[in-house]
């Protein structure tokens, strides 16, 4: 299984679930390499695939990222060593991210399986973009979907960011909510035109605001909790920019 390395360590590590449905929630957080999309505002780049993957970055020419080689961003990991890591923080609940945690998913089902069964975790939320369907055959064992569906602003092409025979599967999940990321208030036509189209219930939106800076989250969440009460969707702060500013 391929693992994130930041600055030259594995991505495990335990804090709180900083946003969404389980914000504030003390969580291991496993970040998985590879991703299928190239957000502008990416802020986990290093996650990004760049050769030899089923979706390649190798084409992308965008400003300011930083292309790293596989010995940089990748540790690749076996069970064993992933059980050790994750039971050593001795917290129940696991949130799997990435990059996009689906993109290995048949790893992932092996790994949730194990820390299940060895009852290293008890609570398991996976994020994901939204554009991978989960095997229904793999059974991956998983609480809670935070999906989050890429809009316009992440600059990702529409064919790529909305895979609509998946958003319709999420819709209709019932561990699955839905995260937008927002940049400005226009966002919330496209966010409402994808809830019309698939059917998501209102009760599972919940809009974020967009930005690695507390100055920037500020600004952003006065019109989006005054867009949160008129429409009755759920504001979700980003805790871990404010506490640990990432
Ligand atoms: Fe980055 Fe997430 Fe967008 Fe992938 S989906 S490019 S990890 S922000």
């Amino acid at each position: 299984m391929k693992i994130a390395k930041l600055s030259g360590n594995a991505e495990i590590f335990h804090t709180i679930q900083g946003e969404g449905k389980s914000s504030g929630l003390p969580c291991i957080f496993l970040r998985l390499s590879l991703c299928n999309l190239h957000c502008t505002w990416c802020d986990t780049d290093y996650t990004w695939n760049w050769e030899g993957t089923p979706f390649s970055h190798v084409n992308d020419t965008q400003p300011g990222y930083k292309k790293f080689s596989k010995e940089e961003q990748i540790l690749e990991a076996g069970i064993e060593y992933l059980l050790e890591e994750i039971s050593k923080f001795n917290c129940p609940n696991l949130v799997v991210t990435g990059g996009e945690p689906l993109m290995q998913q048949k790893d992932l089902a092996v790994l949730l399986q194990a820390l299940r069964e060895e009852k290293i975790i008890e609570h398991i939320e996976i994020e994901t973009n939204g554009t991978l369907m989960p095997i229904a055959d793999l059974d991956l064992q998983v609480d809670q979907y935070n999906v989050s569906p890429k809009l316009t602003n992440s600059g990702n092409p529409d064919k790529l960011r909305i895979r609509p025979e998946i958003l319709d599967w999420f819709a209709r999940s019932p561990k699955a909510n839905f995260k937008f990321v927002c940049a400005a208030p226009k966002d919330l036509y496209e966010i409402e035109e994808l809830i019309r189209s698939f059917g998501i219930p209102s009760n599972k939106v919940i809009l974020m605001p967009l930005g690695t800076s507390i100055d920037s989250l500020d600004e952003r969440e006065k019109w989006l909790t005054e867009i949160c009460k008129n429409k009755g969707f759920r504001f979700s702060d980003r805790m871990h920019i404010r506490l640990f500013g990432n």
